[in-house]
């Protein structure tokens, strides 16, 4: 399985020990030339998502990408990645790929909890140790996609076809069932 892993900006490196681990044969992307048609699936990882949607539009890359989702390229962002994927950002201005139908409320946690953990089930996972780092949620859930995980009574994971987004950062702890869900997901066994 061949996973292409958008290395601009953020914490790419974490998603690439998650997935080789699992046996997917990982490549970093930082340019348009890198970013080949060969790719079983595709991640976009957490960080600083505004940094990121400037970076892919300044490389060429966020044009080609949406039109990629859209065909029906399987994705996975995380956090910073899931609103890149928003439909709509409930507290910003700004759209980068706005291929998937949520919309997100960035830093949506405040100062205090800048970062926790917290114990959620996630539909088809289990119960997954979630770690939030200046963590978006997810305020609705368009009727195209489905909420996969809350905390507090607010969607922290969603899926909609072949794009799987979670608020928190699977790839910062040692269990890769959510990775794993991704390629299954890939291979239509999810
Ligand atoms: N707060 C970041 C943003 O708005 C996301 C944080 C993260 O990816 N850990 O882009």
């Amino acid at each position: 399985m061949k996973i292409g892993i958008f290395a601009l900006q953020g914490a790419f490196a974490e998603h690439g020990r998650a997935f080789a681990a699992l046996g997917a044969d990982c490549t970093e992307i930082r340019s348009r030339s890198q970013f080949t048609g060969s790719y079983d699936g595709v991640v976009l990882p957490g960080g600083e998502s505004t940094v990121q949607g400037k970076l892919l539009r300044e490389e060429g890359l966020l044009a080609p990408l949406k039109e990629a989702i859209g065909g029906g390229l399987p994705v996975f962002g995380t956090c910073a990645g899931m609103i890149l994927l928003a439909k709509r950002l409930t507290n910003d201005q700004n759209v980068w790929l706005g291929t998937m139908d949520i919309a997100v409320r960035r830093n949506a946690y405040g100062r205090q909890l800048g970062s926790f953990r917290a114990e959620t089930e996630v539909k088809g996972v289990g119960s997954f140790p979630a770690v939030f780092i200046r963590a978006p949620y997810i305020e609705e859930v368009g009727a195209s996609a489905v909420p996969l995980a809350t905390v507090d009574g607010k969607a922290v994971a969603a899926r909609q076809g072949r794009m799987l987004a979670t608020a928190f950062h699977p790839e910062l702890t040692d269990d890769l069932r959510l990775h794993a869900y991704f390629l299954k997901m890939i291979e239509g066994l999810a």
